[in-house]
This record gives C-alpha cells, structure tokens and sequence, in this order.
C-alpha cells in the first residue's frame, strides 16, 4: 500500500504555490452566481496540525507557511494575503496550529446558497477515514461527497458536472511513477468530457524523466485540445549545507482554462513566494502562458 502521507508534507513550499493557485482559481469561478463543482481527485486527509508528530519529524511548513506567515513581504502581493487570510481562518488569531488541505481550502470558498458541489477521493484508507471524519464536523456537508476510491477513475463520473462550471485539481504523490502517465491520460480524457472546465495539476520538480516530461506532455494535450493554459514553477533553491540532500527544492502547477486574470496575479505572488521562502543556490520562478 502506499506510504505517502500528506501530514508530512503539509504546508511546505509545495503547498503554498499549490493553494494559492487554488484560492485564486476557485476566487475567480465563485465570483458568478453559477453553482460550480470541484472535484479533487487526490484529498489527502483535508485538515493537518502544524504541532503534531508528522509535522514535528519533516518540519516541511516551517520552511513554507510558517515563515512566509512570520516574515510576509510588504505590501503583501494579493493572492498571498489571500492565502495567508484563509489559512489564518482555520486558526485562532495569532497561532497557527492547523493548516487546511485542499479539500478544505475549497470547502471555505464554496458556497451552499449557490449550492456548489465538492467531490473528494482519497485511496489511503487512514488518511480517507480522517478526511470523513473532517467532513463530518463542517456545517455545510451537505455541499460535500466523500469516497475512498480511485480519483483518475472516480472523476470521469462527474464530467460534465450539472451546472457545466467547475474545477479539478489533480494532484497525485508520483509515489509510483506510472502516476504521470496517468495524469496525462486523465487530462486528456477530461478535456474530452468537459472541455471548458478548468483543470489545475501539482507536480513535483525532481530528477526523473516523467517528471520533467509531464508539463512538456500537458502542454502537448492542451494545445491539441485548443486550449489555453498557465504552467508555474516555484524553486526554493537549497542552502550549501543541504546541496548533499537538499530534498523536494521545486514543484510546478499546470492549469487549463485558467482564468484570464491568474497570469498578472500570480507574478508579484511568485516573486514574493522566492523572496520569502527562498533558501540559496538555484531559487527561482518560471511563469508562462498559452492561449
Ligand atoms: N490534495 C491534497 C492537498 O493539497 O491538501 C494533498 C494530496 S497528496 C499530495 C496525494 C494524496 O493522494 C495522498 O493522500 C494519497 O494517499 C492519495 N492517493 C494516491 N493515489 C490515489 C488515487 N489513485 N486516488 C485517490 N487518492 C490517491
């Protein structure tokens, strides 16, 4: 079975790039009274503590969350403080204790009154017991479905969704590696499905083929498919002492049908996410765009 746990991983550099893109994304979708439909197809268990055993062994959001939030640039580029807002609403004021996955994170920007759907899969049975357990407590749960399953197979069952408006995140470990190939094959199959949803893949920059093929293959997919798309990447560079192990430096977000105001807010956002997060040798940011 897998090994992979997000609690590890929660709130680090990836997670900040990630739900940034994701608050802003689903931000622009909310802003008309349509209803729309997230499916996330990779949950994890939706809500982390910061000060727990997982969190205390990697000390990942230390070098994300927690210093971006104790040393913010100023003036704070928008889409971070809209990012550091949400995160600071799971928490009381001044402590930062819980950090909110991707489930919750859209879960706090949808709306029950324009009755917008979440649909959540998540295979690892530990971390999909805690995400029901998770939903269970929210007042609007109504608004959310929850199963442990595959989410590449799962979603084909929402697409189109109802309303024709909506989000999918995809956002795999790559602890196997046939999951990039599985990625493509997902979004392309999707595109097929609903064509003008909009699509938002994480991926992790490291030294594997797949890896470094993925967004040249997504970009492939879309421009076949005819649609425009936003590829970023943030790099955080390493210190000379970790250049042995310097670890997980690097990810990158590819989204299709992105809204048309992603590119201009995202830029001053990469370049604070550098500037605060930035650790030395080989930190930078790449944004591009198409369509
Ligand atoms: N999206 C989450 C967030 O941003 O908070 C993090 C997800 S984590 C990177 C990937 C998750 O996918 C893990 O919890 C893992 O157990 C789960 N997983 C792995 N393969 C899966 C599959 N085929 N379908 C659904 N979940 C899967």
């Amino acid at each position: 079975m897998f090994s992979y746990r997000h609690g590890f991983h929660a709130g680090n550099h990836a997670d900040v790039l990630k739900h940034t893109v994701l608050i802003a994304v689903l931000k622009h979708l909310t802003a008309k009274p349509t209803a729309i439909t997230v499916v996330d197809t990779h949950a994890g268990a939706g809500l982390y503590r910061l000060d727990d055993d997982f969190a205390a062994t990697s000390g990942e959001a230390a070098e994300g969350i927690v210093r971006l939030r104790q040393q913010p640039p100023e003036p704070l580029a928008p889409l971070l403080a809209d990012y550091l807002e949400l995160v600071a609403s799971f928490n009381k004021a001044g402590s930062l204790k819980v950090y909110p996955g991707s489930p919750f994170v859209a879960q706090a920007l949808l709306r029950p009154e324009a009755k917008d759907k979440l649909r959540l899969f998540e295979l690892h049975p530990t971390d999909s017991k805690a995400l029901a357990a998770h939903v269970e407590q929210i007042e609007a749960q109504r608004m959310v479905t929850q199963v442990k399953a595959d989410g590449f197979e799962g979603l084909k069952a929402h697409l189109p969704p109802p309303s024709r408006r909506g989000l999918v995140l995809i956002d795999p470990s790559y602890e196997i590696k046939t999951d990039y190939g599985k990625v493509t094959a997902c979004v392309q199959d999707s595109l097929k499905r609903f064509a003008t949803g909009t699509y938002m893949v994480w991926y992790p920059v490291i030294p594997r083929p797949e890896a470094h093929d993925l967004p040249r293959r997504l970009k492939t997919v879309t421009n076949n498919a005819g649609k425009p798309w936003l590829h970023a990447v943030l790099n955080i560079g390493h210190a000379e002492a970790k250049a042995e192990r310097p670890g997980l430096t690097a990810s990158g977000v590819f989204v299709i049908n992105p809204p048309h105001t992603l590119k201009a807010g995202l830029k001053p956002a990469l370049e604070q996410m550098v500037e605060a997060l930035g650790q030395g040798r080989g930190q930078s940011h790449l944004l591009e765009s198409a369509g």
